[in-house]
This record gives C-alpha cells, structure tokens and sequence, in this order.
C-alpha cells in the first residue's frame, strides 16, 4: 500500500488524517459536504462541531481532562486547534466554533501529504488501508454498504442508552445482590427494593422531569418496546412496576419478600466500576436525571459516568466488528473511527481517530498495528468498546471507570482520580507506537 483512504473529514476522521501524514504516509481524505450535507451540519469546515462549543472537562481529575491530555501528547490536531481557540468557560474547555473549524480545515488542506475530495463515498476502495470515520449521521449509500459488511444486526441507527453510574458511589447497604429467579450467578446485577411511597414519589417525579427537545430529523423515531422510561411511566402509575421495575422474582433477603419494585443495575464492565440501569433509555435532561434518579434508593449520591440518551445515531457494534487497534476483525485494512464506533462525544471520536490514524499508518509502514495500553485513557476507550457485552452494547463518553482500578485502595476521590491520569500519562509515556517514528520518509514536522 502506498496511502491510506479516511472517509469522512469530521473530528475523527480529520484527526486521524493528520496522525498518518504526521508519520510521512500520504492520505486522501473524503468529505461529501459542501456537496452534500448531513441534516446537522451547517458547513463545509472540517471538523464542524454541530451542537455545543465545549469539549468539556479541563482538569485531571475529570476524565475528559485526561483524555485531552493524552492527545496533546499524541500530537492531536483536534487538541492544538482547540487549544489556540480556547474561549473562557470555567473548568471547562470551549472553543469558537468557526475559528476551531477553519484552523483544522487549513492546517490538512494545507498539509502537503493529504489531499483532500469533496465526494460522498459509498463504498469504500477495494485497496487499504481505509479508515471510515463518516460519523453518527454517515450518508445512506455507505450506511447501506456497512450494514451488509457488518450483517444487518451489528449496525443501529438510533441510541437508546440508559444511564451508567460508578459501583463506588453507590450506597450498598440499601441494594442486594441477585438474577431474576436466581437464575445465573446472581453477582451480575445490584437491585434497589422500593416501597409503595417511594414507587410513587419517584414515578411523580419521572412525570414531570424536563426533557430533552428532539431535532426534526429526529421526530418519530422511537417505536414500541424501546421507550423512553418516562414515556412508560406517562402511560399510568404501574406501567413501570410491570416493565423494567417489575419485582417478581426478586426477594429481597432482608425481608424474605419480593418488595413493592425494584430498580435492576446490570454490571457494565469488565472491572466491575460501572453499573447500567437497566431499562431506563431516557430524554431527560442530563440535570433531571441525576436529580430524578438519585431518588432511587442506594443512588442517593449515585455519581453518573454516562447520562441516558436517545437520539439519532449510527453505530456498529464494535464488540463484534472490531479490534482495540481500530481494525475490523473481517478485514484487518480496514478500520472504523469516531461516533461510529459507539464512542460518545467530540473529543472521544477525534481520540479513536488518533488511533485509527497511528494504526493505519503502521500498517502502510510495514509495522504491526498495535492497542493501546489499558492504564491510558485511549486505551480504556478503545478496549471498552471492543469488549463490552455486544447485546447491550451502547455509546459510551471516557470515565475513570473505564480504566483498571488502582492496586491500592485511596479514600479520596479526587486524589484517586489524580492518580489514575499520573499513571495514565506515564503508561503513554512508555508506549513507543505513540511517537513520531524517527524515519518517516517525507515526514513534514508539525
Ligand atoms: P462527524 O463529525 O459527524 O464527521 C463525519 C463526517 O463524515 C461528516 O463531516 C460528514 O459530512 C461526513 N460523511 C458522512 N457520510 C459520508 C460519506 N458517505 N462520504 C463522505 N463523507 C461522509 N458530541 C459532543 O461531545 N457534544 C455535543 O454537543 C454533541 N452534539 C451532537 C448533536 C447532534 C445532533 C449529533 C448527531 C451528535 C452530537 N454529538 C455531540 C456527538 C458526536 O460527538 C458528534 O457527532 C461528532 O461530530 C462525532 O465525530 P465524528 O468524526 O465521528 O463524526
């Protein structure tokens, strides 16, 4: 192979455009707009950020934090153009949303090794290394052609994603451990027994929480037996207590009884941090939800590594498609990058580009692809979603969760946090993949 193909010039895909010409490969990189347009762009900037300016949390101790960091050390494109665009927000990083776009659209436009077609794709060529990074509203025709590569089940169209909380936060002493019918090992799922006055206190509150507006290109999408639990709980006090907090089968061993409902948490991940509330798809907004769901016995201080969701989305169900290199599994010159991949948010698709891109360019330069270590937080990222469970498989941000706990128990949260991204940083530090190799033929310095 002599170049690498990335479909798709958003955040993914124009980071890990940047990450293969760093490495002295040429690149042609597809965009279809201006030509065509996605129903959420407004541009034909690279890179454009279609809703909120912020890339969220700054600071080390938030993970996001230390997902920047990480790639300001990767060389990230996304992280210098955010970085020169930076606008004041608190502990948070945003940007001016033009300036941020047109400073990654000329710096790959302008960059000698990437040439840049303004094309929808609708197959991918033949000859690889190709990295698709066309995003959660990718084009129809290419949607058509992933789904048949993938198999018709691997691919989803819309999230319906429930909240995820951290095991830490949790106040066991309210839950127990046990399967429906103590079918299965039981250790697998944390229920919350409610009584009557709490059932309706909290179904009250569900009712008349806040939610989240969809798009137009969004109305009508969500269909019978994936509704939103508000939605449920709208169609009469008990519709939940015979849906997902339905207690039969569930005895609560501190009164012998089933109790009047029971919230379920499904373990989420393979170090046990995270747990899933299991049926509880949501539009609430973000600020609702934690004041609606913390009224869930046991998640009185729940701490939320991820909110619910529910909105358009196409996404491959990478447990079964994909390597943690970016790979698919079927065929090792083709990787996937971005939202597609079931991450959530800008700066966790331009992260997964940043390692489609090094892999793809390993590959042309004759090196294995490699994964990232687990301690760093684009290694937890990417092995998350490639060893989650694939049948509840959903869009997750990067959490501390994600990544193995520490060997030694801190009390502190924030010390504890600190922590894990010194330890992440220094993983990074030792993992050679991550830097510029020193030949790189016709390699242009940053
Ligand atoms: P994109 O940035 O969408 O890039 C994909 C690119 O591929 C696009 O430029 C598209 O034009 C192009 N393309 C698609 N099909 C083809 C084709 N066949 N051929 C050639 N080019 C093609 N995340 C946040 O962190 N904060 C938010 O506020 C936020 N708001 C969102 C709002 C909406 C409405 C949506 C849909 C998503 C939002 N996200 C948000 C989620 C996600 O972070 C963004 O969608 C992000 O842009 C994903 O990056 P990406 O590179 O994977 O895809």
């Amino acid at each position: 192979a002599t170049h690498v193909t990335v479909i798709g010039g958003g955040l993914a895909g124009s980071e890990a455009a940047w990450q293969v010409a760093r490495r002295g490969v040429p690149v042609r990189l597809y965009e279809m707009r201006p030509v065509k347009s996605t129903p959420a762009h407004h541009t034909g900037n690279l890179a454009e950020l279609v809703c909120s300016n912020s890339l969220r949390g700054a600071q080390l101790d938030q993970a996001p934090g230390l997902l920047k960091e990480e790639m300001r050390r990767l060389g990230s494109l996304i992280m210098e153009a955010a970085d020169a665009s930076a606008i004041p927000a608190g502990s948070a990083l945003a940007v001016d949303r033009e300036e941020f776009s047109r400073r990654v659209t000329e710096a790959i436009e302008n960059h000698p090794l990437i040439e840049v077609v303004r094309e929808e794709v609708t197959e991918p060529p033949a000859e690889g290394p190709v990295i698709i990074a066309t995003g959660p509203l990718t084009s129809d025709a290419l949607s058509a052609w992933i789904r048949a590569f993938t198999g018709e089940e691997y691919l989803a169209f819309f999230d319906a994603a429930a909240p995820i909380v951290t095991y830490e936060s949790l106040d066991l002493s309210k839950l127990f451990r046990a399967s429906r019918y103590g079918k299965g090992s039981g250790d697998d799922y944390l229920n919350s027994p409610m009584t009557r006055e709490e059932y309706e206190a909290f179904w009250k509150a569900l009712v008349e929480a806040e939610k989240h507006v969809p798009h137009d290109f969004e109305q009508g999408l969500f269909f019978e037996g994936c509704l939103p639990i508000e939605e449920m709980a709208r169609r009469g006090p008990d519709t939940l207590r015979y849906g997902p907090l339905k207690p039969v089968g569930l005895v609560d061993p501190r009164t012998g009884r089933e109790p009047y409902a029971v919230v379920q948490l499904r373990r989420d991940n393979r170090y046990g941090t995270l747990y899933n509330l299991v049926g509880f798809q949501t539009s609430l907004k973000w600020g609702e939800q934690k004041r609606v769901f913390r009224m869930i016995p046991g998640l009185e201080n729940a701490e939320f590594a991820r909110y619910g969701v529910m909105h358009r989305n196409t996404f491959i169900c990478s447990p079964k498609i994909l390597h943690p290199t970016m790979q698919t599994r079927k065929r090792p010159d083709l990787f996937f990058a971005g939202q597609i991949t079931g991450v959530e948010g800008y700066i966790e698709s331009a992260a997964t580009g940043i390692v489609a891109g090094i892999n793809a360019a390993r590959l042309v330069r004759g090196e294995e692809p490699v994964a990232f270590p687990p301690e760093t937080a684009h290694g937890a990222l990417t092995r998350y979603i490639t060893e989650a469970h694939p049948d509840h498989f959903q869009p997750m941000n990067i959490a501390f969760g994600l990544l193995p706990p520490l060997e030694r128990r801190v009390r502190d949260p924030r010390r504890r946090k600190l922590l894990m991204a010194e330890r992440a940083l220094a993983a990074l530090e030792r993992f050679a993949p991550a830097r510029l190799p020193e030949t790189a033929p016709g390699a242009v310095p940053a």
